[in-house]
């Protein structure tokens, strides 16, 4: 009989600091040590670095083992053993699972996993879905289609496992989607920020449901897009659907590594299953202080086909000030989710600009709709930034008054001058899962 208070675990969940040390230090030398033996990758790149197994004695020492990029995973793949090349630290045999990256940011990265791995990445949603609230009276509607990409699948097993019942919506459509909740009464949903906004435009134009009024949503996991943390989005996110929105942050070759609890006051690293390292973005100092940005650097310590040793995520994070959640765990929280990309975050006009702060001010403003578009391109000599945005077709006659706050509350957050372009209401693009509202039309160029 399966034991759903598992994933509320007094071993993982409420260590002192310094026993999360030890335990990190225990377990990185286990999976460094495999990765090593098991990877003809990983025993060059470390070979080179002049470091072996031995060599990691105390906690600090982890700081000296080369980081992996995704550049270079991209490098060994497409070779023998096809087509995950020397990383690949099992027979190929041992491997049931194949998925790949989205390849939003270049050629997707495979993702080979042995059936252990999979009960891992299961397990490790289960602590998220677990620190959600989910619990198994809950009826989890996911309103996608499994497929080639991580997303979803280690959710649904999850919820599986915490004794949820499932249901699988992925074929239908949007509308059929709704109508499937409504009908079967749902009390729990996942899906990205992007698509609860947009099933929630669908529900009222189309359906002529409220999502809050009509359906039975009381909790929804999300994640894979940033939107989940910023505040102005969940609170329009929470107020559409009547629900709590509680956030997680993971990539498909590193695992979900943190999760909102209910508290909602951060997202918690899960520290029994990974490490997290906050870096200086220029420097490459270790960040240990709260509220000063840097790039994570993950290790995850029990995946075994293609393991994920210091891997450089580029994801921007910062750690919170709150040192003692009121939930009970002392796993360390991280403050407003994965900030951004270190990719996307790029200098506008010289100032450090990182596209989720347009969000925030968009999503605050009540007259606009949920759709944005940010285009950067150079004119002439200097940078020129455009926002495109919609306002609602009942808040026509507020145009200039919208205009003027939207003009101060983005010069106020980003430090810069916008060209607004008011669209007309339904013409900017909807996205289904992941959003791509950022252009930078300069580069390349
Ligand atoms: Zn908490």
């Amino acid at each position: 009989m399966m034991n759903a208070e598992m994933y509320w675990n007094p071993v993982l969940e409420t260590l002192p600091p310094e026993r999360f040390q030890q335990l990190h230090l225990k377990k990185f030398q286990r999976i460094f040590q495999w990765a090593y033996e098991h990877s003809k990758f990983h025993h060059k790149l470390y070979s080179e670095a002049g470091i072996e197994p031995g060599d990691i004695k105390t906690f600090d020492d982890i700081r000296r083992v080369p980081k992996v990029e995704k550049a270079m995973m991209r490098s060994v793949q497409g070779k023998e053993p096809y087509p995950y090349g020397d990383m690949l630290c099992v027979p190929l045999e041992q491997v049931t699972e194949y998925h790949q990256t989205s390849g939003s940011t270049g050629q997707p990265v495979y993702q080979p996993d042995t059936w252990q791995d999979w009960e891992w990445l299961a397990e490790s949603w289960a602590y998220i879905l677990y620190a959600h609230g989910f619990r198994n009276y809950d009826r989890v509607f996911i309103p996608f289609g499994y497929n080639i990409f991580i997303a979803f699948w280690a959710g649904h097993y999850a919820a599986e496992k915490i004794g949820c019942e499932v249901v699988p919506g992925g074929v239908l459509d949007t509308e059929a989607r709704i109508l499937k909740m409504q009908e079967l009464r749902a009390t729990a949903l996942m899906a990205t920020p992007t698509y609860l906004l947009r099933m929630a435009e669908v529900a009222k134009t189309k359906l002529g449901i409220d999502p809050a009024r009509d359906l039975y949503i009381t909790k929804i996991a999300t994640g894979a897009e940033p939107g989940g943390s910023i505040p102005a989005t969940k609170k329009r996110i929470e107020e559409t659907w009547g629900a709590k929105l509680y956030e997680h942050s993971g990539a498909t070759e590193m695992g979900a590594w943190n999760y909102e609890c209910v508290a909602q006051c951060g997202l918690h690293v899960n520290e029994g299953l990974f490490l997290t390292e906050i870096e200086d973005i220029d420097t490459g100092e270790l960040i240990t202080e709260p509220n000063r940005i840097g790039k994570m650097v993950v290790t995850a310590f029990d995946r075994i086909a293609q393991p994920c040793v210091r891997f450089d995520s580029k994801d921007i994070i910062q750690w919170s000030p709150i040192e003692r959640c009121e939930c009970g765990r002392t796993s360390r929280l991280i403050k407003g989710g994965v900030i951004g990309r270190a990719d996307d975050i790029t200098k506008v006009k010289g100032v450090l600009f990182a596209p989720s702060s347009v969000e925030e001010v968009v999503r605050g403003i009540p007259e606009l709709g949920n759709e944005y578009e940010i285009i950067v391109a150079r004119k002439g000599e200097v940078d020129d930034i455009t926002l495109r945005i919609e306002l609602l077709p009942e808040h026509k006659e507020r145009i200039n008054a919208v205009q003027e706050e939207l003009a101060r509350q983005l010069r106020v957050k980003t430090n810069l001058r916008y060209d607004l372009e008011f669209c007309e209401y339904g013409t900017l693009p909807r996205y289904e899962v992941k959003s791509k509202r950022f252009k930078d039309l300069r580069k390349g160029g």
